[in-house]
């Protein structure tokens, strides 16, 4: 069996101070890189490059420059 996430949703929250971004776990960190860049978020940084969606970045730990 083969399941293939499909929800690429970003949806923003401005909490005042700070934001919280609720994404699917479909989402590539390509599109939510380009999100965070697009709206001036800091933190992302890190996933610049990394293929794969969010799901499998969570799944996995990815990191970088740690
Ligand atoms: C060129 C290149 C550079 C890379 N650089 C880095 C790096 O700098 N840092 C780093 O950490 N990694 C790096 N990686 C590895 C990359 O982060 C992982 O391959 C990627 O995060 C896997 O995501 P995916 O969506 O492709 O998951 P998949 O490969 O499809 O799955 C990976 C695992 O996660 C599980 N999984 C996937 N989605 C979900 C979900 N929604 N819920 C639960 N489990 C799930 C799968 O069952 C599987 O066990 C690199 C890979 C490449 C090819």
């Amino acid at each position: 069996m083969v399941i293939r996430m499909q929800n690429d949703s970003i949806e923003f929250q401005d909490k005042g101070q700070e934001v919280q971004l609720i994404v699917g776990a479909g989402t590539s960190l390509a599109k939510l890189v380009n999100f965070a860049l697009n709206n001036s978020l800091a933190g992302l940084e890190w996933a610049a490059g990394i293929p794969g969606t969010v799901g499998g970045a969570i799944r996995g730990n990815a990191g970088a420059f740690s």
